[in-house]
């Protein structure tokens, strides 16, 4: 028997360490376990999307408000008034601009409590500057492993949970870092 068990497995049934010899057994090292890294260390730098430009998170809340409630207003007299002679086809329109003018709330409202959130594509990132503007920026870091440059990507499964991981351009599969995005320095105007 190659694995056998040769150490002393006696005891009074509280903690008892065993003192033996492990020959043959399994020994799993975990993968998962991951050093942390700081932002300084990584490098973290950055790249402002549509040349820099931002919203007011304001605006774009009252914008919501208002296209929501014009698009109720016309679904209304589109679905329930048809002797004003609004055509039946508009209320696919204002089914869609109600449902941007919801978005445009429901983003803003949770942006302004979480901060960051991943936007469009798998690496565009939605952020809230201290004074409340809407900015879309990509992050790149250095990869503390080999050097190389690392992209902010949103990845996963189709329909399971994503991950917002920085992935090696070298080594992709093992040099990828999870962003907790709460460590990141506050983004100035
Ligand atoms: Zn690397």
């Amino acid at each position: 028997m190659p694995n056998d068990n040769h150490g002393a497995q006696s005891g009074d049934h509280s903690l008892n360490v065993g003192v033996g010899d492990f020959r043959g057994a399994n020994v799993n090292i975990s993968h998962t376990e991951r050093p942390t890294f700081t932002p300084e260390q990584l490098h973290i730098q950055r790249h402002p999307a549509l040349g820099g430009r931002s919203l007011d998170s304001n605006n774009v809340s009252i914008f919501g408000y208002i296209t929501g409630l014009a698009s109720l207003i016309g679904l209304y007299f589109a679905l329930f008034q048809p002797a004003m002679g609004w055509q039946s086809s508009w209320t696919t329109g204002f089914m869609f601009s109600f449902l941007v003018a919801v978005m445009a709330v429901v983003m803003s409202a949770v942006l302004r409590r979480r901060k960051f959130e991943h936007f469009l594509g798998s690496r565009h990132y939605l952020e809230i500057s201290l004074s409340g503007r809407l900015r879309i920026n990509r992050l790149t870091a250095q990869c503390p492993w080999c050097g190389s440059l690392m992209h902010l990507r949103h990845v996963g499964p189709k329909e399971g949970p994503r991950d917002d991981l920085f992935l090696c351009e070298r080594n992709p599969r093992q040099h990828t870092i999870q962003l907790d995005p709460t460590a990141l320095p506050e983004l100035e105007d």
